[in-house]
């Protein structure tokens, strides 16, 4: 008889978005696995219960290819996923299923296997969504244009019961301050734009009196002239960061800068846009829905507890800057909604599962990108 994990579970009701209890992963059908390339860690408790696992010769085989220590390992950064020469988890069978689910069921898995996508927040509120970086969580955001409601759902995970430790005043300014942030950015009488730098009014007047009436706010915004000959080379440089800061965007972040050499940059930047508005009329509608859904799954605006607001607000533009110039040069010569849905895969892979919020806010000031105007022409791209 296999021996177990110990069990552990966390049982509440939990805000999520409506599409989340309809998840379910594609496993055997994904075109691109989440375990794929990716660099997964386990703690050194679930790295032992695998290693005393009882099973089958070959599985044990397969087993002991599949996760190595890490150098320097931690209690909870223990040991990683090998990945074969095709850049899966070797684990992985040929129909696409985990050779230890099939075997043993959902209950050995270690816990990042078993939540993923699912990002289950409990600090500020119960919250869980799945991340931008799964193909399926996108397809579900872009099967209808209504705007991303959020529901509540009594859920149970495999983590131990830790209760919220933020305080009672935090919890109920980050639900309030959240819903206001998703109420300005959902509405469509105004432009994303002007949405985004509705934002940035708000976050300015948080940072002066954290207990401000938000329905005081000021919320009327100017107008910024779009310059790409600004725009296009300063991100450019926020690209040359990322190669070498990930490199599973790399490629994409070179082949951008590649395709611009010897072009007049207004020129093929118009061409890539006129093909990307051509292709996706509702672009603007694809963008409000995956934002939302990566800013409700990284808890914007308390990201990063070390962030002023306005802080949080330079990381929003940096996002949304960076995911139009991604998507507009990498969708030059592509035309259907699945090859856009994997490279925003990948890209999410970067945003939803590393510190890119807090890094894209400091290189945005390292380029002299921090002020309120200089954001509102970065997000004319
Ligand atoms: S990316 Fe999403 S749909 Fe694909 S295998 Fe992973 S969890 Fe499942």
């Amino acid at each position: 008889m296999t021996k177990m994990t110990p069990k552990k579970t966390l049982k509440n009701t939990f805000l999520v978005p409506d599409y989340y209890p309809d998840f379910v992963c594609k496993s055997g059908s994904c075109r691109h696995t989440c375990c794929n390339g990716w660099e997964v860690t386990i703690p050194m408790e679930q790295y032992y219960f695998l290693l005393g696992l009882e099973c089958s010769k070959p599985l044990r085989r397969t087993l002991d290819l599949t996760f190595k220590v890490v150098d320097y390992p931690t209690k909870d950064r223990y040991a990683e996923i090998a990945h074969n020469y095709n850049g899966d988890c070797p684990l992985l069978l040929k129909n696409g299923f985990c050779a230890l689910h099939s075997k043993y069921g959902e209950e050995v898995l270690p816990g990042v296997c078993r939540l993923y996508p699912r990002g289950v927040r409990t600090l500020y509120a119960y919250e869980t969504s799945c991340a931008n970086s799964c193909e399926r969580t996108l397809e579900m955001l872009f099967e209808n244009q209504n705007p991303l409601k959020f529901v509540e759902e009594t859920l149970s995970f495999p983590l131990s019961d830790e209760h919220m430790k933020s305080s009672l005043p935090d919890q109920m300014s980050y639900q309030s301050i959240r819903k206001f942030c998703f109420d300005i950015l959902q509405n469509r009488e105004y432009s994303l734009k002007e949405r985004i730098l509705k934002i940035g009014k708000l976050m300015i007047a948080l940072d002066t009196n954290p207990q401000t009436d938000y329905s005081m706010v000021d919320l009327s915004v100017p107008q910024y002239e779009k310059s790409i000959e600004k725009c296009v080379p300063l991100l450019h440089h926020i690209s040359s960061w990322l190669i070498d800061y990930d490199s599973s965007i790399a490629e994409y972040c070179q082949k951008i800068q590649d395709d611009y050499l010897h072009q007049d940059v207004q020129k093929y930047y118009d061409k890539a846009l006129n093909h990307f508005e051509t292709i996706f009329p509702d672009h603007e509608i694809l963008f409000e829905k995956m934002m939302i859904n990566d800013l409700f799954f990284r808890q914007f605006p308390y990201q990063e507890h070390t962030m002023s607001y306005f802080d949080e607000y330079i990381s929003l533009c940096g996002l949304y800057s960076f995911i139009r110039y991604i998507s507009i040069h990498l969708m030059i010569d592509k035309n259907t909604l699945e090859e856009y849905i994997d490279i925003l895969a990948r890209t999410f892979r970067v945003i939803a599962h590393t510190k890119f919020g807090k890094n894209i806010m400091n290189q945005l000031k390292r380029f002299h990108l921090a002020t309120y105007d200089s954001l509102g022409v970065l997000i004319q791209i």
